[in-house]
């Protein structure tokens, strides 16, 4: 298939308000995650009101920033002033920071209107309010994978999508005699180690029986061509370092990555290991998959990390924080001999299993020559382990195969490339163009005003954009 750069829609910045939306059309304003990876907030708007999608924070690249302690960047509540009495809810994709990291600093101090997620987000973003204290003041409801729900004038159905995180969902907007599909986060995984399919089924009915006026999706790999990669060989990868490493292993990945956590620790038990897992994040993430029933029948955990001491170093497996390099995190303590902690040495293995958000390489970097000064092995998530080549960590989001995969299903009009840099979402435009059923292939800017009609192609527009500022979180 061919690129069609005729098809690209480069958005620009003149100012502009926000609009009151008609009967016959729907709005979007993507206001975060616009040439950015982070701070996630778009707006859809229908017959006058609004709802958003995702609330998330940002993360400081730039390290003057770090240095003032900016902690996260938010959407600036006041940004959204203009549409704060027409607005009716929030709808939750999925519960990374990246999504959910704003809900605490903006509820319910500036917003008050409900919060639809999953019950694993519902977990997780009721944990963020409880540490605020604002949890009773927060109307949080939920609604399960694969349900279609109305609220206010919106239509809307959560569709099963796989991702690094459980409970991962598209959401269909219907309007207008036709529909939107907001991917979230996602990518392809055939046979899912834990949790459901993505909904393929659904996804093709929808693109057989329904007229898709637009996808707006997921921007993060559209620059890679590698095919797919599976989450079932990262477990291969851990099933080789648990029965090869001779003295303890200590994992550490993303605290929400609930099936990696699970692959990690299935294969440190078969391994004739004890387990424990460490860091506040990862044990909270881990309880409320528990509540929602998604650990499956693991053996029990260690209740706490400090009894792997006393243990030979082969019966010991440690899962925990700090793939950031973070120094406060687990691994960044262990790494700093703190007392309290389990002792890892010659013999012993660290596995990374993730890879850097864009800022923390340096960070990182210390950690791991703190660990291998103390003698400990250290595997990456850039490495790859045992004779097959296993990764020890893949991605969670479409490359470019998987994004015409879906998008062949869905047979869009326009696309709105988001949730990723500037460059990645001129990349997602360039792959969209080659669909013939898209005539609108667009790269927005944050607070475009992109509005799609009842009539298609020729009621799709580009216009200006919102004025929208950032607010910092400090330390
Ligand atoms: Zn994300
Ligand atoms: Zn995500």
């Amino acid at each position: 298939m061919d690129i069609h750069p005729e098809k690209i829609v480069l958005a620009k910045g003149t100012p502009e308000i926000w609009p009151v939306p008609g009967d016959d059309e729907v709005v979007i304003v993507p206001l975060g995650g616009i040439g950015e990876i982070g701070m996630n907030m778009t707006f859809y708007g229908h017959k006058g009101r609004w709802i958003g999608v995702d609330a998330g924070v940002g993360f400081p690249s730039d390290e003057e920033d770090r240095e003032r302690g900016v902690r996260a960047t938010i959407v600036d509540p006041l940004s959204l002033e203009p549409i704060l009495d027409r607005l009716d809810g929030f709808f939750i994709t999925h519960a990374h920071e990246d999504h959910i990291g704003a809900i605490p600093f903006l509820w319910p101090r500036y917003l008050n209107c409900p919060i639809y997620c999953t019950p694993f987000a519902a977990g997780l973003i009721s944990i963020k309010l409880e540490e605020h204290a604002d949890l009773e003041d927060v109307d949080i409801r939920k609604f399960a994978v694969g349900e279609r729900l109305t609220h206010s004038v919106f239509d809307i159905e959560a569709i099963a999508m796989t991702h690094s995180i459980p409970e991962p969902v598209a959401l269909a907007i219907r309007a207008c005699d036709g529909v939107i599909v907001h991917t979230g986060d996602w990518k392809m995984e055939p046979h899912p180690i834990l949790g459901t399919d993505m909904d393929i089924r659904r996804l093709t009915e929808i693109g057989m029986n329904e007229r898709v006026l637009a996808i707006v999706g997921d921007s993060t790999n559209a620059e890679r061509i590698e095919g797919m990669t599976t989450e079932a060989s990262v477990k291969r990868a851990m099933r080789h370092i648990m029965n090869e490493s001779t003295g303890a292993v200590v994992v550490c990945c993303f605290a929400s990555n609930i099936p990696r956590i699970h692959a990690i620790a299935e294969e440190a038990f078969a391994s004739g290991r004890k387990v424990a897992i460490a860091g506040r994040s990862m044990v909270n993430a881990e309880a409320v998959a528990n509540e929602c029933g998604l650990m499956n029948a693991l053996p029990y955990f260690l209740a706490d990390f400090m009894h792997l001491e006393g243990l030979d170093q082969r019966e010991k497996a440690l899962i925990c924080t700090g793939s950031q390099g973070e120094p406060r995190a687990i691994l960044g303590r262990i790494a700093r001999g703190r007392r309290n902690l389990p002792a890892f040495g010659p013999g012993d293995t660290v596995v990374i299993s993730a890879k850097a958000i864009p800022g923390n390489e340096p960070a990182i970097n210390e950690c791991i020559e703190l660990l291998r000064s103390r003698g400990v092995r250290v595997i990456t998530g850039e490495d790859f382990v045992g004779e097959e080549k296993w990764p020890v960590h893949v991605t969670g989001h479409a490359t470019q195969d998987e994004i015409r995969t879906l998008y062949s299903i869905l047979k869009p009009l326009a696309v709105v490339a988001v949730h990723g840099t500037q460059e990645g979402m001129v990349e997602h435009a360039l792959v969209a163009s080659e669909l013939s059923s898209v005539s609108h292939a667009i790269v927005p800017v944050a607070g475009s005003v992109i509005r799609v009609g009842a009539a298609g192609t020729k009621d799709i527009t580009v216009q200006g954009a919102v004025p929208f500022s950032v607010g910092e979180v400090m330390d």
